[in-house]
């Protein structure tokens, strides 16, 4: 058996906590919108100079010391409670550390220096971190979608440890002697508390890395693919998305038809009532398509007043049927504005690949499809919108633009 002596365990323990308090406080500058990393570095610092503190402790302890240690280890590990909280966008409750800071120095005060009962106070100390450790450990464990919840359980079951730790330490106190009870003691379960207990915090510090490290690229990701007005998937997230459908469509011979939609006259509300107005008539028409569409359908935000709808296995016919009812849906949809009521039309193309599977590069199948849908907008626009039009019965007016010269006409 390897002699652990706690002290030691402490130092280290201490330095650990700093370190990471250090490291916390450098992510949290550049991780300005994820919340709860300023109180993990400020908890972690207070710990670390608590722990600092107790490892120079030696018996009897001055009440400076033993008192300045156990507040400052109430108020970080309250304010590592904060933290969890406002990391999941909860109301941070300071009076926890305050609360437990009080508790663990009225315990001091009166078990330490009243009434020399240092078995209770020992016993009361430990009772109050292993109450907050399992707070923490059940702020954690709960139903979050991957990879965040790898991050929140490995914090969880190492805030799960240290709560057994400190229940463990908490039961050896109450079986042993009063004069036998030491902080710094090598023998029983405490060399093990330390050496465990400090490991597991380590662990809860890289399970906080993670958390923030995940949230980040969630937010990255979602910067990247969704449309800020009207939260629809955006061009880039749209072109992934149709490739991967088209692959799929390959393998399963099932069709799939891409929908072009193009608000009418879209500038006129801008002119008429302000850009704001056509913002507000951007999201009204992107919530109705969402509510419209079935759940494996993919709807995106393509370009200024254009959108796009991917729909897997669906023929160019039925297809017809939702641009129709999507179509008339929009012309009865009156949107209020200010003072005034908004009401306007929507043109849509749609193609599909039944007919041209053959070609091997997805992105050349999606170029052309693309280019279909948009030959029938063109068509619908050009016969007086308000129209649904499928490529396959507009064919002629497609020969007729690929042979028309690229050029500009007066
Ligand atoms: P058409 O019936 O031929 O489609 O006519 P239109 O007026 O809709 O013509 P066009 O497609 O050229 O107009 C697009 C307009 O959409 C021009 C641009 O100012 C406006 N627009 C593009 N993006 C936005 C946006 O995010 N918000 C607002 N309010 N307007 C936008
Ligand atoms: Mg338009
Ligand atoms: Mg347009």
């Amino acid at each position: 058996m390897i002699a652990i002596d706690p002290r030691s365990v402490l130092v280290v323990w201490a330095a650990l906590n700093i370190l990471f308090a250090g490291m916390l406080a450098l992510v949290g500058m550049q991780a300005r919108n994820v919340k709860g990393v300023k109180q993990w570095a400020t908890g972690d610092l207070l710990i670390g100079i608590a722990l600092g503190i107790g490892s120079q402790i030696s018996y009897p302890a001055t009440p400076l010391m033993a008192g300045s240690a156990a507040i400052l280890l109430g108020l970080g590990l309250g304010l590592i409670y904060n933290g969890i909280e406002a990391f999941e966008g909860r109301r941070c409750r300071y009076w926890i550390p305050v609360l437990l800071a009080t508790t663990i120095i009225a315990n001091s005060f009166i078990f330490g220096l009243l009434f020399f009962e240092s078995k209770t106070r020992i016993f009361i100390n430990f009772l109050a971190f292993a109450v907050i450790h399992g707070m923490c450990a059940r702020a954690l464990f709960i139903r979050i979608e991957q990879p965040l919840r790898t991050a929140y359980w490995l914090a969880a079951s190492s805030m799960s440890i240290i709560c057994l730790l400190a229940i463990a330490r908490l039961v050896s106190v109450a079986l042993t002697p009063a004069d036998e009870i030491s902080m710094f003691s090598a023998t029983g379960v405490n060399p093990i508390v330390f050496l465990f207990g400090s490991l597991a915090q380590m662990s809860v510090s890289f399970a906080f890395m993670l958390m923030i490290n995940y949230t980040l690229a969630h937010q990255l990701n979602m910067l990247a693919t969704t449309d800020v007005l009207t939260g629809l998937f955006n061009r880039r997230r749209f072109e992934e998305e149709a490739k991967r459908q088209i692959s799929h469509s390959k393998r399963t011979g099932e069709s799939l038809s891409i929908m072009m939609i193009d608000v009418d006259h879209f500038k006129h509300i801008n002119d008429q009532f302000g850009h704001p107005a056509g913002d507000e008539v951007l999201r009204k028409i992107a919530s109705l398509m969402q509510a419209m569409v079935r759940n494996n359908d993919f709807v995106a935000r393509y370009g200024g007043e254009e959108f796009c709808v991917l729909l897997p296995a669906t023929s160019e016919a039925q297809a017809y049927v939702l641009g129709e009812r999507l179509r008339r849906s929009y012309s009865d949809l009156v949107i209020p504005w200010q003072h005034h009521l908004l009401k306007g039309t929507i043109s849509i193309g749609i193609a599909s690949n039944e007919n041209d599977r053959a070609t091997e590069i997805e992105a050349q199948q999606l170029d052309a499809l693309i280019a279909a849908a948009d030959v029938a907008l063109y068509h619908a626009k050009n016969h007086g919108r308000d129209q649904v039009t499928c490529y396959s019965s507009c064919q002629s007016t497609a020969t007729e633009l690929s042979e028309t010269p690229i050029g500009i006409s007066h």
